[in-house]
This record gives structure tokens, C-alpha cells and sequence, in this order.
């Protein structure tokens, strides 16, 4: 890591610690050239990364819309609400994974499809109409037989 007081690449690590709750490392360092000292904290990061949207806008992830779009597609259809949130979980957890600091909301998109693929055909095919804006009927049609046909079964 660079010097903060002359600019130089290289320093040394001459105490490493736990601090906090455990969740962050302290590290004292040295500059080999200039001989200050300084430190700094490592921590994971854990921010969900922000959302890019169609018109190329960021916004922030927001856990609350994504329940609200999962709950719309899903009004009326047998699944508990324990469903919705290991599905929401489920999401929030590849977000995380990725590592990413921003996201294209279009594959935010698809992970929502799979996740309502997996729990209600209907709820599937309702987001994925306004979702994928279908560009005509055909299409969308097209998307319901592909429901009604058993998928093969992959073994890898
Ligand atoms: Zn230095």
C-alpha cells in the first residue's frame, strides 16, 4: 500500500489485529522509505451493489420494491410469504456474491424471473410480460407454451 506522507509503493505491515466485533482487521504500517507510520482497516465489504437502470440511471438497491414486485406478481397465487422471503434472500445473497458495486438492472430482472419461474408459473409469466415487455402478443404467447411443456430433465 502506497505512503500516505511521501507517496511511495511500498510499506510494510508491522502489526496486524482484530478489532471491532472481529468483523474488521487493523493493520499498522510503515513506509520503508520515510519511516511514518500509519493504519488501516480492512473490513469485507458488504453493500449491496447499486442498481443500473434502462435509462442508464443509478438508483439504490432497494429490498422493500423488490418484495413489493415479487408480492404484485404473486397477489392471489399459493405461495407463502415464507416462499417470498427465502426468495428474497435467495437474490440479495447473489447481489452480495457478486462483489459488483453496480448492477444492470436487467440481470437483477432475470434473477427475479428464475426465482418466479421456480415458485408459480402465473406469478412468472405476469412479471415477465410487463418485465420483458413482450413485443407483441405472439411472443407472449410463445412464453406461456413453453410453461405448458415439461422441461426436460438436464443431468450434467
Ligand atoms: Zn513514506
Amino acid at each position: 500500500m502506497r505512503c500516505p506522507f511521501c507517496a511511495t509503493q511500498d510499506t510494510k505491515v508491522i502489526d496486524s489485529r482484530l478489532s471491532g466485533e472481529g468483523d474488521q482487521v487493523r493493520r499498522r504500517r510503515e513506509c520503508i522509505d520515510c519511516q511514518e507510520r500509519f493504519t488501516t482497516y480492512e473490513t469485507a465489504e458488504l453493500m449491496l451493489p447499486r442498481v443500473i437502470k434502462r435509462d442508464n440511471t443509478r438508483e439504490t438497491f432497494n429490498e422493500e420494491k423488490l418484495r413489493k414486485g415479487l408480492l404484485k406478481a404473486l397477489e392471489k397465487r399459493p405461495v407463502s410469504m415464507e416462499k417470498v422471503e427465502e426468495a428474497l434472500l435467495r437474490i440479495k445473497r447473489k447481489l452480495l456474491a457478486s462483489g459488483e458495486r453496480e448492477m444492470a438492472s436487467q440481470i437483477l430482472g432475470e434473477w427475479i424471473m428464475e426465482e418466479l419461474k421456480a415458485l408459480d408459473h402465473v406469478a412468472y409469466v405476469r412479471f415477465a410480460s410487463v418485465y420483458r415487455r413482450f413485443q407483441d402478443v405472439h411472443a407472449f404467447e410463445e412464453e406461456i407454451e413453453k410453461l405448458k411443456t415439461p422441461q426436460p430433465l438436464i443431468i450434467p
